[in-house]
């Protein structure tokens, strides 16, 4: 019997997930580079060859490629984006109108062919747009050869060199790559300095450098007992680069992936330590930073992985790298560049966020511009959940600040949808608000709506079907809705493409034949199903559950560990809804809506019985 239920649960997973795929392409890539550095001119030369598949069902007659580098060129989209922001990011503010043609970084494209013909380019900004010499066909692939060099510019945001903590190389967007064409299209966006979207392929990347630097990025290094510097196998013999005096190449290879970044310095020093599952985790940093925080790291990032793979799916590469470098931190396939300035905690809290990515956008690769909720947000609500876990907190939300923050959005009327393009937000502080709160919000939110197990199976099921693709919002929904086994159009309709917002309040609550009449009402635009937490005076609880017709099911199992009274269906359209409780009102000590506060309810002032005694309200300490 065991073995036929087994069999039955496995024939619905493979079901369940090839249905996912159908329909579903995307575009592959390999590129082969090899780069020759010039470390006193702070420029190099490449050769790219990018083998690229098209597995959409249309020809293509033109291509693009991001030229990140030209976005740090006076006049350039960024530059003026920067200083014309109502709020710029003091990381770039006027820094790019004042560089000098020596501190400027540049891709100049020596020459470009496809299948060995001469093709038509024309950069414009930050993007080559390429007239293809033949049509590529649905399926077919082309090999396209480029040769080039680029000047890496002082490091501005996130890519260039010498960085404020004295890291030579934080190579980043750093060589030209192939735009990403899904089903929405072309996604040529000109780099104002956020968001990004790659396609999924493999990357062979040969640099060679002066010998003293040491290297640390995407994917794994190939010749080992070539490069040492601790990644050399200690049993193995050295072996001596041929032909090589001052110079080192460095061969990676890294496998489905949608980038590649790396980073370089003579100072870096090199540890490692192995999870239990075998990823190895390395973290590269500056010899004369800190070393102690650096070893007190390495075991709370292994704690914290471990927990991740548990909790959101099993990290599939064999390493990740933990980098110095950079402006804060940055997420790559494989690899984080962070700056370590600041204190252990902050050390901690940017490892556990940049590593996360390594699931939301590493391996659900959602395109940032469009949906930089579902990577910034994900990874935001993952980081909270990972760090109440490290800090053994049990806290029912622990997005507390999240939510305060979206609260002063929305009291500033600055809100703007979810929806809005990475690029077009008005201001850097709506973007960052939106972005990481509310979208971290609308995972707990959701765990409100439909349950906490179901969010975190949903969030497992996420990863099983779509890592190594693309998903969008539409797909994201659509797993939860099966997860829940609910219509949850309504939800994302509201809290994604519109600014409407949440209040619910208790009105008014009375005798009713020995039992009580407690009067809801829903005040704002958005509706939501609806827990009642009662307080009886003998000290227990009892939990009123209200869901939505428009939801068609109730939720499943949640955080409270009390009985549920499940009631009829709230109409959504109707302002008040009375909620009758077999209590006598005299037994009653207090009431309260969501006391998980995990609604995005923007006044929650109304949200307690007795008014204006909210240390009366329901608290529940932890889970
Ligand atoms: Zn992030």
């Amino acid at each position: 019997m065991k073995q036929i239920i087994t069999l039955i649960t496995l024939i619905t997973i493979v079901q369940t997930s090839s249905f996912a795929q159908k329909g579903y392409w995307q575009q592959h890539a390999k590129y082969e580079m090899n780069i020759d550095m010039d470390a006193k001119a702070h420029q190099f030369t490449g050769q790219q060859e990018l083998v690229y598949t098209n597995n959409s069902p249309n020809t293509l007659n033109r291509v693009f490629y991001h030229l990140y580098y030209n976005a740090f060129q006076p006049g350039s989209m960024m530059d003026v984006r920067s200083r014309t922001i109502i709020d710029p990011d003091p990381r770039v503010g006027d820094r790019i109108v004042g560089l000098k043609p020596d501190e400027i970084g540049f891709h100049k494209i020596n020459s470009l062919t496809q299948n060995g013909k001469a093709v038509e380019y024309k950069v414009v900004g930050t993007i080559l747009e390429v007239e293809l010499a033949e049509p590529i066909s649905p399926g077919k692939k082309a090999t396209f050869k480029m040769d080039f060099n680029s000047q890496i510019p002082i490091q501005i945001r996130r890519t260039g060199r010498d960085n404020q903590e004295g890291v030579d190389y934080s190579m980043t967007q750093w060589y030209p790559k192939m735009c990403e064409y899904d089903k929405d299209g072309w996604h040529a966006n000109p780099y104002i300095g956020r968001e990004f979207h790659g396609i999924w392929g493999d990357f062979d990347v040969k640099i060679t450098i002066d010998k003293n630097y040491l290297l640390g990025g995407t994917g794994y290094v190939q010749n080992p007992q070539e490069v040492g510097k601790g990644y050399e196998d200690k049993k193995k013999k050295m072996k001596t680069q041929k032909g090589a005096e001052d110079k080192l190449t460095w061969h990676f290879y890294a496998p489905q992936v949608h980038d590649f970044a790396w980073a370089a310095d003579p100072e870096f020093t090199h540890d490692t330590t192995l999870l239990d599952n075998g990823t190895l985790l390395h973290f590269i940093y500056m010899k004369d930073t800190l070393v102690d925080r650096w070893t007190k790291l390495r075991p709370v990032a292994k704690k914290s992985f471990e927990f991740v793979n548990e909790n959101f799916g099993e990290y599939p590469y064999k390493q990740y790298s933990i980098i110095q470098g950079g402006d804060g931190g940055m997420e790559y396939p494989m690899c984080t560049l962070i700056t370590a300035h600041s204190s252990f905690q902050g050390l901690v809290s940017v490892t556990v966020h940049e590593s996360i990515h390594s699931w939301f956008q590493g391996l659900m690769a959602t395109n940032e511009s469009k949906y930089s909720w579902m990577d910034e947000g994900f990874t935001t609500f993952a980081q909270y959940k990972t760090m109440d876990y490290l800090n053994d907190g049990g806290a029912i939300n622990p997005l507390a600040r999240q939510y305060g923050g979206y609260v002063r959005l929305v009291d500033a009327n600055r809100q703007e949808p979810l929806t809005t393009h990475a690029d077009f937000y008005k201001s850097n502080s709506v973007y960052g608000s939106n972005s990481y709160s509310k979208g971290a919000i609308l995972l707990m939110q959701l765990s409100y709506i439909i349950g906490d197990d179901a969010v975190m199976n949903g969030m497992k099921r996420y990863y099983d079907e779509w890592h190594f693709k693309h998903p969008t919002a539409q797909d994201f929904k659509r797993v939860m809705e099966k997860e829940a086994n609910m219509e949850l159009d309504w939800y994302f309709e509201q809290f994604v493409e519109t600014t409407n917002t949440i209040d619910y309040s208790i009105e008014a609550v009375a005798k009713k034949e020995g039992k009580t009449n407690i009067t809801l009402a829903r005040k704002g635009d958005m509706p939501m199903p609806i827990d009642v937490v009662i307080k009886l005076k003998d000290g227990s609880l009892k939990w009123y559950y209200i869901p939505m017709r428009i939801m068609r099911n109730n939720k499943g199992k949640d955080i409270y560990e009390i009985t549920r009274v499940n009631k009829e269906a709230w109409p959504w359209v109707y302002p008040e809804y009375e909620l009758v409780i077999d209590e006598a009102i005299e037994n009653i000590e207090a009431i309260e809506i969501d006391p998980s506060t995990r609604m995005a309810d923007v006044d929650r002032s109304n949200n307690y019985y007795p008014k204006d005694e909210e240390d009366k309200a329901v608290k529940f300490e932890g889970k």
